[in-house]
C-alpha cells in the first residue's frame, strides 16, 4: 500500500509547487480568507500552508490522510457537478507518502487544536486558532531518485510562487502571503479583481489590456487580454481558468491567440487572465491527476464563444 501511494504520488506530486497547489486548493475548499505559505529552501526542506478555514474535526484527522477519503463528494452524481477544487481524496495521502507530514487543525467548536503526525498517526493537543496548518518536510527524502530531479532551490521557489499566483489571480477575495526562509516575499491583500491583477502581474498589464465580459449561452467569459503596448504582454502571463480552476488547455489558448492575431495582428503571444465559467456538467475536470486539463462536452462551442468574446472586445476602438 505504501508502494501504491508512492506511485499515485508520482502523478500528483512532481515538485514543491505541486504540494503548494494541492494544499492551497484544500485551504480554499475549507473557506479560507487568508492563506500563508512558508517555504524553506525553495520548499524542498519544508512547506507550511496555514489557513483560517473551517478546520478538520479531530475524529476526521486520521481520515484526511487516507487514500480516496474525501469529505467533499459522496456520489458519482456529485462528481458531475463538483464545485470544490478537490474531490479525489488523493492529495494528502500522496504527499504524506513521499514526505514527513503533520497537520494541526482546529474547528470553531473545539476547545483547542489537534496535531496529527502522518507517519505515526499519533494525535496530540496543539495550540491553534480556528483553521488548519499543514507542514510537509523533506519532500522525496525516502525516494532519492525522485529528489534528484528537483532543480535548484531558486527554480523550485519560482515554481511554488507561480502556483500561489495562479490561485491569487482567481481568488482576489482571499489574502495570500508567501514567506521564504523566514522572509516575506509576496503579499497580496484581499482586493477587487483588477487590483489583484495589478498586484500580481503589474499595473502595466491592467492599464494596457481590455476587459472581456461576455455571456454566451451557458457560458461566461470574463477577464483581461493584454494589448501589444503592454510591455509585459508575454506568454508567461497567460492564465486561463475554467470554473475557477487554473487550466492549461490548448483549445482555450488557441481561441485566445487566434482572436488576438485576427484583430491586432500582434506578433507576440498575448498576455491574458481569462475566467471561463460554464455549467459544470458540461466539463469534465477528472481527466488528469493534477486536474490541469479539462474536457469540454461541446468543445467547438466553447472555442467559438471564447474566440468571439475576445474578438468583439478587441474590435471596439479605444474601448
Ligand atoms: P480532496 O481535497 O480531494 O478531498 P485531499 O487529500 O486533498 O482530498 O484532502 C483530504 C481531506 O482532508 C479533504 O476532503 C478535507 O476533508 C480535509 N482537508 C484537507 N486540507 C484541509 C484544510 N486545509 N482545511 C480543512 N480540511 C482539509
Ligand atoms: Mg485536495
Amino acid at each position: 500500500d505504501e508502494l501504491v501511494s508512492q506511485i499515485a504520488a508520482g502523478e500528483v506530486v512532481e515538485r514543491p509547487a505541486s504540494v503548494v497547489r494541492e494544499l492551497v486548493d484544500n485551504a480554499l475548499d475549507a473557506g479560507a480568507r487568508q492563506i500563508t505559505v512558508r517555504l524553506t529552501a525553495g520548499g524542498v526542506r519544508a512547506i507550511v500552508v496555514e489557513d483560517d478555514g473551517g478546520g478538520i474535526p479531530v475524529e476526521e484527522l486520521p481520515l484526511a490522510l487516507k487514500r480516496h477519503a474525501t469529505s467533499k463528494i459522496r456520489s458519482l452524481e456529485e462528481l458531475e457537478g463538483v464545485q470544490t477544487m478537490g474531490f479525489r481524496g488523493e492529495a494528502l495521502a500522496a504527499i504524506a507518502s513521499v514526505s514527513d507530514m503533520s497537520i494541526v487543525s482546529r474547528t470553531a467548536d473545539a476547545a483547542h487544536g489537534q496535531r496529527i503526525d502522518a507517519r505515526s498517526g499519533e494525535l496530540s493537543p496543539a495550540a491553534r486558532s480556528v483553521g488548519t496548518s499543514i507542514e510537509v518536510r523533506e519532500l522525496f527524502f525516502s525516494t532519492p531518485a525522485r529528489r534528484k530531479f528537483l532543480k535548484s532551490d531558486a527554480t523550485e521557489l519560482a515554481h511554488a510562487v507561480e502556483a500561489v499566483k495562479r490561485h491569487a489571480l482567481v481568488r482576489p477575495d482571499v489574502g495570500f502571503a508567501v514567506w521564504h526562509d523566514g522572509k516575506l516575499i509576496q503579499q497580496w491583500r484581499q482586493a477587487s479583481h483588477d487590483t489583484r491583477m495589478s498586484d500580481v502581474l503589474g499595473a502595466d498589464f491592467v492599464a494596457n489590456s481590455r476587459l472581456v465580459d461576455t455571456m454566451a449561452g451557458p457560458m461566461r467569459v470574463l477577464g483581461r487580454i493584454g494589448l501589444p503596448e503592454a510591455a509585459r504582454a508575454r506568454s508567461d502571463h497567460q492564465f486561463a481558468y475554467v470554473n475557477g480552476r487554473f487550466v492549461k488547455d490548448k483549445l482555450v489558448a488557441h481561441a485566445l491567440r487566434t482572436a488576438y492575431e485576427d484583430v491586432l495582428h500582434g506578433q507576440r503571444q498575448p498576455a491574458y487572465v481569462m475566467f471561463i465559467d460554464i455549467d459544470p456538467t458540461r466539463v469534465d475536470v477528472n481527466v488528469h491527476p493534477t486536474k490541469i486539463e479539462v474536457r469540454f462536452r461541446e468543445s467547438g462551442e466553447v472555442y467559438g464563444a471564447v474566440r468571439r468574446a475576445v474578438e468583439q472586445t478587441l474590435a471596439v476602438p479605444g474601448g
